[in-house]
Protein backbone atom coordinates (compact mmCIF):
# COMPACT_ATOMS: atom_id res chain seq x y z
CA UNK A 1 0.00 0.00 0.00
CA UNK A 2 2.78 2.49 0.73
CA UNK A 3 4.81 1.79 -2.26
CA UNK A 4 1.16 2.10 -4.22
CA UNK A 5 1.11 5.66 -2.65
CA UNK A 6 4.73 6.53 -3.49
CA UNK A 7 4.10 5.74 -7.27
CA UNK A 8 1.46 7.32 -7.62
CA UNK A 9 3.05 10.84 -5.75
CA UNK A 10 5.72 10.21 -8.07
CA UNK A 11 3.37 9.37 -11.02
CA UNK A 12 1.59 13.07 -9.83
CA UNK A 13 4.78 14.84 -9.65
CA UNK A 14 6.13 13.80 -13.23
CA UNK A 15 3.08 15.11 -14.64
CA UNK A 16 3.26 18.19 -13.00
CA UNK A 17 6.90 19.09 -13.81
CA UNK A 18 6.27 17.74 -17.17
CA UNK A 19 3.00 19.98 -17.80
CA UNK A 20 5.45 22.90 -16.54
CA UNK A 21 7.66 22.23 -19.45
CA UNK A 22 4.91 22.37 -21.83
CA UNK A 23 3.81 25.96 -20.23
CA UNK A 24 7.25 27.03 -20.43
CA UNK A 25 7.92 25.92 -23.68
CA UNK A 26 4.40 27.08 -24.94
CA UNK A 27 5.41 30.88 -23.59
CA UNK A 28 8.98 31.10 -24.92
CA UNK A 29 7.48 30.58 -28.77
CA UNK A 30 4.41 33.04 -27.80
CA UNK A 31 7.60 35.38 -27.01
CA UNK A 32 9.41 34.55 -29.78
CA UNK A 33 6.22 35.67 -32.17
CA UNK A 34 5.83 38.46 -30.64
CA UNK A 35 7.18 42.33 -32.25
CA UNK A 36 10.78 42.00 -31.07
CA UNK A 37 10.72 38.75 -30.00
CA UNK A 38 13.89 37.92 -32.49
CA UNK A 39 16.05 39.14 -34.48
CA UNK A 40 13.84 38.61 -37.46
CA UNK A 41 11.09 40.04 -35.96
CA UNK A 42 13.26 43.16 -34.79
CA UNK A 43 10.59 45.98 -33.86
CA UNK A 44 11.86 49.34 -36.09
CA UNK A 45 12.70 52.07 -34.11
CA UNK A 46 13.82 55.99 -35.59
CA UNK A 47 15.71 57.00 -32.50
CA UNK A 48 16.59 55.42 -29.32
CA UNK A 49 13.94 57.08 -27.40
CA UNK A 50 11.69 54.99 -29.12
CA UNK A 51 13.02 51.57 -27.53
CA UNK A 52 11.63 53.12 -24.05
CA UNK A 53 8.48 54.12 -25.37
CA UNK A 54 8.20 50.53 -26.69
CA UNK A 55 9.27 48.61 -23.70
CA UNK A 56 7.02 51.06 -21.63
CA UNK A 57 4.17 49.54 -23.21
CA UNK A 58 5.15 45.93 -23.93
CA UNK A 59 3.96 43.59 -21.67
CA UNK A 60 4.66 39.62 -20.78
CA UNK A 61 2.42 37.64 -21.92
CA UNK A 62 1.11 37.05 -18.61
CA UNK A 63 0.14 40.67 -18.20
CA UNK A 64 2.81 42.14 -16.33
CA UNK A 65 5.16 45.22 -17.26
CA UNK A 66 8.99 44.42 -18.12
CA UNK A 67 11.71 46.09 -16.36
CA UNK A 68 14.85 46.56 -18.10
CA UNK A 69 17.96 44.90 -16.97
CA UNK A 70 20.65 45.90 -19.92
CA UNK A 71 21.02 46.48 -23.66
CA UNK A 72 23.24 45.22 -26.11
CA UNK A 73 24.59 46.13 -29.40
CA UNK A 74 24.03 43.43 -31.86
CA UNK A 75 25.69 44.06 -35.91
CA UNK A 76 23.85 41.77 -38.34
CA UNK A 77 24.88 42.59 -41.96
CA UNK A 78 23.46 45.98 -42.78
CA UNK A 79 21.17 46.19 -40.12
CA UNK A 80 22.00 47.28 -36.40
CA UNK A 81 20.04 45.48 -33.43
CA UNK A 82 20.01 46.56 -30.28
CA UNK A 83 19.19 43.76 -27.80
CA UNK A 84 17.07 44.59 -24.29
CA UNK A 85 17.24 42.53 -21.46
CA UNK A 86 14.10 42.66 -19.51
CA UNK A 87 12.45 40.95 -16.45
CA UNK A 88 8.53 41.16 -15.82
CA UNK A 89 7.45 42.43 -12.52
CA UNK A 90 4.58 40.01 -12.10
CA UNK A 91 6.28 36.16 -13.10
CA UNK A 92 10.07 37.57 -12.86
CA UNK A 93 10.74 35.66 -16.54
CA UNK A 94 13.58 37.12 -18.53
CA UNK A 95 13.35 37.92 -21.85
CA UNK A 96 14.90 39.92 -24.90
CA UNK A 97 13.29 42.58 -26.88
CA UNK A 98 15.00 43.26 -30.58
CA UNK A 99 14.97 46.53 -32.27
CA UNK A 100 16.30 47.25 -35.42
CA UNK A 101 17.95 50.56 -35.06
CA UNK A 102 19.97 51.09 -38.24
CA UNK A 103 18.08 54.43 -38.65
CA UNK A 104 18.60 55.50 -35.05
CA UNK A 105 22.34 55.51 -36.27
CA UNK A 106 22.66 56.84 -39.37
ZN1 LIG B 1 5.35 37.76 -16.81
Amino acid sequence: MTSLVIALALLAALGVSGWRRLRRARLRRALAALPGGSAATAVEIETFVGIDEHLRVRQCPCGGRLDVLGERTEPQGQRVLRVVRAECRNCERIEQVWFDASHAYH
